[in-house]
């Protein structure tokens, strides 16, 4: 059996019920792309055999759980990472344990109707690294290789079939302000808003043998206040949920060091409810943010001239 499996017990929403969730990693040969400026994820991956991945997916649905989100360090959809078989395979699996929803992830030239039908009776959500709906920030900041329009193609063929979908934003990506980014944010909610079904704000961290980590070691990057990731939440009107990992910690999003914890908290319950009054915290560093919201833009030339 594979040793580098990861799978932990979370939390989700399930038509108003909070729910037990179970989350897996499954080890594949990794991103076909692996190219974003702030993505790992090629760390936790090798070479794997067939045998090894369906090993993994039984260890996962040994586990019951009403949702299950299988994850790969890549893309479900692509074949080169699980073979049509070992998809099907977890389709199986995921009606034999009675289980009510589905979460994967795909790349969205990965995302064919051939490839779906198999999941045709299964209440299945699939989440799409957008990033930002703004193809120049997209193109230039996280280096995505792909434009919103293939979003926009791959959501539609994801509503023929009933499934829901979810939009990956990543809150500041490297060479933006941090005004520059809730702008981003707050736009890229706009123009999604009758497109996805939910929204996952992802708070960039920093990780290792990535251009954010050298741009950080460089002090030329910070990673995004938790203000901001409150700003955006409490100003967007759709289903949106944000999880701050490495909340706290100079990598990680962070205030001043003193609130995070209580501010990653507001926001993790926030998620859990969509109830906005969590979101009224605060802290004297508040005053510090905004002072950096208003006066970073001042320092530097806008990369949009
Ligand atoms: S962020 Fe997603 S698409 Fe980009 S390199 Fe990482 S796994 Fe691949
Ligand atoms: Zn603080």
């Amino acid at each position: 059996m594979s040793t580098d499996l990861k799978f932990w017990r979370e939390k989700e929403r399930l038509k108003d019920e909070i729910v037990d969730c179970l989350t897996a990693i499954i080890t594949t040969r990794g991103c076909a792309w692996n190219r974003c400026y702030m993505c790992s994820y090629a760390r936790e991956s090798r070479q794997v055999s067939e045998k090894e991945l369906i090993e993994q997916i039984d260890a996962v649905f040994k586990n019951k759980a009403k949702v299950y989100k299988i994850f790969t360090s890549g893309s479900f959809f692509d074949d080169s990472e699980l073979p049509k078989f070992v998809r099907e395979y977890v389709a199986r699996k995921f009606k034999e344990v009675g289980a009510e929803k589905l979460i994967v992830e795909s790349r969205p030239e990965f995302i064919e109707e051939d490839k779906l039908s198999i999941f045709e009776d299964i209440n299945l959500e699939v989440g799409i690294g957008l990033e930002s709906a703004d193809d120049f920030i997209r193109e230039k900041c996280v280096n995505k290789g792909f434009k919103f329009e293939d979003f926009l193609i791959a959501s539609k063929k994801l509503k023929s079939f009933g499934f829901r979908v979810k939009a990956y934003l990543l809150l500041k990506p490297p060479f933006l302000s941090e005004k520059e980014a809730v702008e981003d944010a707050l736009n890229s909610i706009k123009k999604i808003e009758s497109i996805a079904d939910v929204v996952s704000l992802n708070l960039t961290n920093v990780q290792k043998n990535t251009l954010v980590e050298k741009l950080w070691y460089a002090g030329l990057y910070r990673p995004p206040w938790l203000w901001s990731a409150i700003e955006v939440l409490r100003k967007s009107d759709l289903d949106i949920i944000c999880d701050p990992v490495a909340a706290g910690k100079s990598r990680g999003p962070h205030n001043c060091y003193s609130c995070d914890l209580e501010v990653a908290k507001a926001i993790r319950n926030f998620s859990l409810t969509q109830d906005k009054s969590y979101l009224e915290v605060y802290c004297e560093c508040k005053r510090k943010w905004e002072v950096a919201i208003e006066l970073e833009n001042y320092s530097r030339v806008p990369i949009f001239f």
